[in-house]
């Protein structure tokens, strides 16, 4: 018997608690490879690997429950015909939790500024796809709407992204418009192009700074049957007011019954804040970025620079309060004395450190939006910085 779509368990979600006075929400997804607690942040593992830890630290000590791949990396370094014989990243990596893939687009876009033997390396953008030239070894690809779903599949994502066209933020108004329809256009033929043994699809949400076209491509996007909604085209440049306001006006007016995205977003300032306008999940480099830089996040969002002076006899851990490995067992003098002298260990203790920074602040916005004093928390967390909360 043919299967019909409903046969396949791709996405659950359920909004479980809200809080009065902001538009914070608590929910549990459920996906191929297990729950989901949200609001969420995920962890990037760019290559198949969060770059300096073992899939154990990932699952025994962040007890992360989703982590983030990149699309373009895997096809360029691996190509669909070996991530499948090696039983795609789950098994190759040995993560049995979920994956979220992007669709490669954003890093087409990016890196496609660069260039090789003088030529630029994103050739053209037209209807098919973008066409463009590996920043490994000048290769020409196409990567279409139906080749990022089969890259994606062939991974085993648990949660894919259809390919857009991201126009930066601040772009004219028929660029957007153009772009908008373009982006809906790929996002059907992701839908089109996904088999039974694809994961849940998220489609993404463009219109820049004007408010009026974010309201016009989500009342496209939500008529089609994609299992989750992402915010695109924010934290691209545009300035911080720009960015609240878009985004404070953005994510209420999402379907409310599907699980929504702010990517590539961000300090733990805007976590608190994306939490507080109703955004489930988030992801980005900075923590591990960071971590590596030897920029550690410590007492509600504050950096401590490890390689200071200060640090150089203090037997503290970074953060009295944190539950991490690195701070159950090492002083920060240890740790500059690691950073100063370029020894490995230290990316691992210092990604471990600034990644259970970030899943225990939302740890800790979850319980408050439970507790119904989401609102109130909010405030306190800018108190204890002695900053004032952004209007
Ligand atoms: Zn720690």
């Amino acid at each position: 018997m043919p299967h019909s779509e409903d046969d396949v368990m791709r996405l659950h979600f359920e909004v479980t608690h809200t809080a009065p006075e902001t538009n914070a929400r608590r929910g549990m997804m459920t996906l191929r490879h297990g729950l989901v607690e949200t609001p969420v942040f995920m962890p990037v593992g760019t290559q198949g690997s969060i770059k300096s830890l073992s899939s154990e630290d990932v699952r025994d000590e962040l007890r992360a429950q989703i982590i983030l791949a990149n699309t373009y990396h895997l096809l360029l370094r691996m190509g669909t015909e070996r991530l499948k014989k090696n039983g795609g990243l789950h098994r190759f990596m040995r993560w049995d939790g979920n994956l979220l893939t992007d669709s490669g687009g954003f890093q087409v876009f990016s890196l496609g500024q660069g260039s090789t033997q003088g030529k630029p390396l994103l050739e053209k953008l037209d209807e098919a796809g973008a066409h463009f030239r590996s920043h490994l070894d000048g290769a020409r690809h196409l990567l279409s709407p139906e080749k990022s779903i089969e890259v994606q599949e062939a991974i085993g994502s648990d949660i894919m992204m259809v390919l857009d066209e991201c126009p930066p933020s601040t772009a004219a108004r028929e660029y957007q418009l153009r772009s908008m329809d373009r982006t809906t256009r790929w996002a059907d033929r992701c839908l089109t192009a996904r088999t039974d043994a694809g994961g849940a699809l998220f489609a993404i949400g463009q219109g820049g700074l004007d408010l009026e076209l974010r309201d016009k491509h989500m009342e496209e996007l939500r008529t089609r049957p994609f299992e989750g909604f992402a915010i695109g085209g924010l934290a691209v440049g545009e300035s911080k007011p720009d960015f609240l306001r878009t985004l404070r006006y953005t994510a209420p007016r999402y379907p409310a019954d599907k699980p929504r995205y702010l990517m590539g977003v961000g300090t733990p300032d805007d976590l608190v804040e994306g939490v507080h306008a109703g955004v489930d999940m988030f992801d980005c480099v900075m923590p591990t970025r960071n971590a590596r830089n030897g920029t550690l996040f410590v007492d509600g969002g504050k950096k401590l620079i490890i390689k200071n002076q200060s640090h150089l006899d203090d037997e503290r851990p970074l953060d009295e309060s944190c539950p991490c490995l690195t701070c159950r067992n090492y002083s920060r003098a240890y740790l500059r004395h690691l950073y100063m002298a370029e020894e490995i260990a230290f990316y691992r203790f210092a990604t471990l450190h600034n990644l259970t920074h970030y899943l225990e602040l939302m740890r800790k916005m979850r319980e408050q939006i439970t507790a119904g004093t989401f609102a109130a928390w909010r405030l306190e967390y800018y108190a204890r910085k002695e900053q004032s909360p952004p209007s």
